[in-house]
């Protein structure tokens, strides 16, 4: 029998949901049983073919026109699409910056920022796209499952993807539902 394809990737965000399903430790060999994992940012493989997975996951906040492509491309490939952690969730810790003037946000990150060396520069290539609002993943794509958390527990992301693995949407409440 053919095992569920699985890949994921990441849109803005701190790679600490991807560091949390690494957490799952040794458990990532019941996943590889279960599941194959197609692609992911932290494997050679970055992205999923155009033949599609099962299950998709993005982690991260859609803050840039490069991360729309990542999202919508990353639906187009995939059966169920998971919003891993809050920033895909609801936008998270980014949305802060909605608050400001792109202008004025990007000046203090990059220019007057105490951690700048004294010749800051705005980033400019084109490769990185252009910003837009910070959004969450469910503004930009339809998003199937939500698991929320900042980082979310490694038991709740194994326990979700056992769950879509297995063919069933996973229930999060209660002690699975963990916002933080
Ligand atoms: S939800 Fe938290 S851990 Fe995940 S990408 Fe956002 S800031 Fe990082």
């Amino acid at each position: 029998m053919t095992k569920p394809k699985i890949a994921t990737d990441w849109l803005a965000g701190c790679s600490g949901c991807h560091m949390s399903l690494l957490d799952i430790d040794e458990r990532i060999v019941q996943l590889a049983e279960l599941a194959d994992i197609r692609a992911t940012p932290v494997t050679d493989l970055k992205e999923p073919d155009e033949s599609g997975v099962d299950v998709g996951i993005l982690e991260g906040a859609v803050n840039l026109t490069t991360n729309e492509e990542v999202a919508h491309r990353m639906r187009r490939r995939c059966k169920i699409l998971v919003a891993l952690g809050d920033c895909a969730v609801f936008g998270g810790v980014l949305t802060m910056r909605n608050f400001h003037k792109l202008e004025d946000a990007l000046r203090r990150a990059y220019v007057e920022a105490e951690s700048v060396d004294g010749d800051g520069k705005i980033p400019s290539s084109p490769e990185l796209g252009r910003p837009t609002r910070v959004r969450a993943l469910d503004e930009v794509v339809d998003v199937d499952v939500y698991i929320p958390g900042c980082p979310p527990d490694p038991d709740v992301i194994f326990y979700a993807l056992s769950e879509l693995l297995q063919g069933r949407i996973p229930e999060l409440k209660d002690e699975k539902l963990h916002w933080h």
